[in-house]
């Protein structure tokens, strides 16, 4: 299957739809999931064109994971976690809906259920209030 840069990150990417931004480097882009399957749902996205983990190119994977570990560690600070989920999703029957890898970040109580994939936005005030605590604490 081949890349479509017309999926919602590559929009995301180029400016042309908002988010609310976590941090950004020469690779990479990290923001709020604007549907939460808990409170602090974090994406991390390369700016290297791939549809997901399987096409992806290895030096562009290292600086994702790179990312992901900064975010994470934040996050986990930001939201008062327990643990950290990281999710990650490779063609529809792997579970993806949108076409450009990325990783979730899932921070984690104990004993806290985690909300079905509703498809329900998020209170934007909310996410971006997350997304500037976040962003404090990225090292
Ligand atoms: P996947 O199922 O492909 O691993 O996850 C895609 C994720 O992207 C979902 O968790 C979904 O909530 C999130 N998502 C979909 N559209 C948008 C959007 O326009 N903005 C943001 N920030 N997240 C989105």
């Amino acid at each position: 299957m081949q890349y479509d840069p017309n999926n919602i990150f590559a929009k995301i990417l180029r400016g042309e739809i908002p988010c609310h931004k976590i941090y950004e480097d020469q690779h990479t882009l990290a923001f709020m999931d604007v549907m939460p399957q808990v409170e602090g749902h974090c994406l991390v996205i390369p700016k290297h064109p791939s549809r997901n983990l399987l096409d992806a190119d290895p030096i562009a994977l290292a600086h994702l994971m790179t990312t992901v570990q900064k975010i994470a560690t934040a996050a986990k600070k930001a939201l008062n976690a327990d643990g950290i989920q990281i999710r990650q999703y490779n063609e529809e029957a792997g579970g993806q809906t949108v076409f450009h890898l990325h990783v979730h970040i899932l921070p984690m109580k104990i004993g806290m259920p985690m909300k079905k994939h509703t498809g329900k936005m998020a209170d934007n005030a909310l996410l971006a209030k997350q997304a500037q605590i976040i962003t404090a604490l990225v090292k």
